[in-house]
């Protein structure tokens, strides 16, 4: 049997983990400011809550979900993302029963079939926040002020916020104006890509956000959503976009910005870096008021969005803590134990070689280590209940008692 790893994912292990612990850690940090309280979520589910939810016709579910049969023949899916799963536990959970609003983040693992790529795995990473309750653009808000916060916080420059509405579902609103947009695309419907002639039917919005030069050419007059919106879509934008310049948000607006999933209405964004090449985005999300009415529940506000750790892991330095680090060199079974059990008692990452290499080996082991003192007990210590301490930063070196290593490492 010849042992692979399956094409697009990865083993994170030591320093490839290291920005991700940093990135989750921050988030945790941040995020509860705002009132936000984990929540951890199967990573499978029955297939049709994302098919009814994220839209059977959208590329994560029609053409990349990892499918499952259980036992039973019954059909489970890899979780493409991870709002679904939050509003299905918000619903089967009775969350919004003595809650008026509810604030929700989670981090794990999501699986999508794509081709993979720098930047684009099939197992990848979210973090992402919800906001359940909040139908005024307060929520909006909160959400990129949130964002903002986070960025700050783990140092990312570069990033840009792009922001768009793509309207409701009432007739006066998306449904008017995709008839409007239909008809621009129709006066050129042979030009486009292959792709974005099946969309000018099934899905006209999705030809905005078309990659292929051709067909951005094409749509470069095409008509505003954001200009073609019914009125309370257009009260909704105009009062955040008031907000964000109150609170000096920076962000362009980009009307070929549509996310591909189908539960979106209203406000939606992306957020983008400049260093990350062809895979630029870094999160995204936007207002979802219908996804409660599609899985039949009572209609509540949402808001959310998710963010791409693999991404974000390319983008940031972790800042550490200095951690203290030591390394334990004896030939004494039991003294070094002894020793070694002190150090970490005292909150000191500890170090020590348990087959009792030679001295000199041990000394080599603690030299390539990370450690910031080296505890010596030879021969010599071990007679006269002494330990040698080796300062490796400043070379500098003392003699301590035994009993009084507790306290010297808590000095
Ligand atoms: P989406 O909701 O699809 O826009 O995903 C939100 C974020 O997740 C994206 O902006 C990416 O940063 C990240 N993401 C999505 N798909 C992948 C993938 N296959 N590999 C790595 N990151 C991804």
């Amino acid at each position: 049997m010849k042992l692979k790893i399956v094409k697009g994912t990865r083993d994170l292990y030591d320093d490839a983990i290291v920005p991700f612990l940093y990135l989750e850690k921050k988030a945790r940090h941040i995020f509860e400011l705002y009132g936000y309280s984990e929540i951890r979520t199967p990573i499978f589910e029955r297939t049709d809550l994302f098919a009814h939810g994220v839209g059977q016709d959208t590329d994560i579910v029609g053409k990349e979900m990892f499918l499952l049969e259980d036992r039973r023949g019954r059909s489970l899916a890899l979780r493409p993302e991870a709002t679904a799963s939050v509003v299905r536990s918000v619903i089967t959970g009775n969350m919004m029963k003595q809650n008026n609003q509810k604030r929700l983040f989670y981090m794990g693992p999501m699986f999508r079939y794509e081709q993979p790529q720098k930047g684009r795995f099939r197992q990848f990473f979210q973090i992402g926040a919800e906001l359940f309750g909040v139908a005024t653009p307060d929520a909006d808000l909160e959400l990129l002020l949130m964002l903002r916060h986070y960025f700050k916080s783990i140092q990312l420059d570069n990033v840009s916020f792009q922001l768009n509405t793509i309207g409701c579902h009432k007739s006066d609103c998306r449904p008017a104006f995709k008839e409007k947009l239909v008809t621009y695309l129709k006066e050129n419907q042979d030009a486009f890509c292959e792709n974005c002639q099946q969309r000018i039917e099934s899905n006209p919005l999705r030809v905005l956000d078309c990659k292929n030069e051709s067909c951005i050419a094409l749509t470069e007059n095409a008509p505003r959503i954001y200009e073609h919106v019914c009125d309370d879509c257009r009260d909704h934008f105009n009062e955040l976009e008031s907000l964000l310049e109150l609170h000096q948000v920076e962000y362009t607006k980009n009307f070929r910005l549509v996310r591909g999933l189908d539960y979106y209405s209203g406000t939606v964004f992306e957020v983008y870096s400049d260093n990350l090449g062809a895979q630029n985005a870094v999160g995204g999300g936007g207002r979802y008021d219908r996804l409660f009415e599609l899985y039949g529940a009572k209609s509540i506000p949402a808001f959310g969005f998710a963010l791409g750790l693999d991404r974000l892991a390319l983008l940031t330095k972790p800042v550490l803590p200095d951690k203290k680090v030591a390394f334990v060199i004896c030939n004494d079974r039991a003294k070094a134990t002894e020793i070694v059990a002190k150090c970490r008692e005292a909150e000191w990452v500890c170090h020590y070689d348990p087959f009792q290499s030679s001295m000199k080996s041990q000394f080599r082991q603690a030299n390539k280590s990370s450690a910031n003192l080296v505890l010596v007990l030879g021969e010599d210590e071990l007679k006269t209940g002494q330990i040698s301490v080796k300062n490796m930063q400043t070379g500098e070196q003392v003699s301590i008692k035994q009993e009084e290593v507790s306290a010297y490492l808590q000095k």
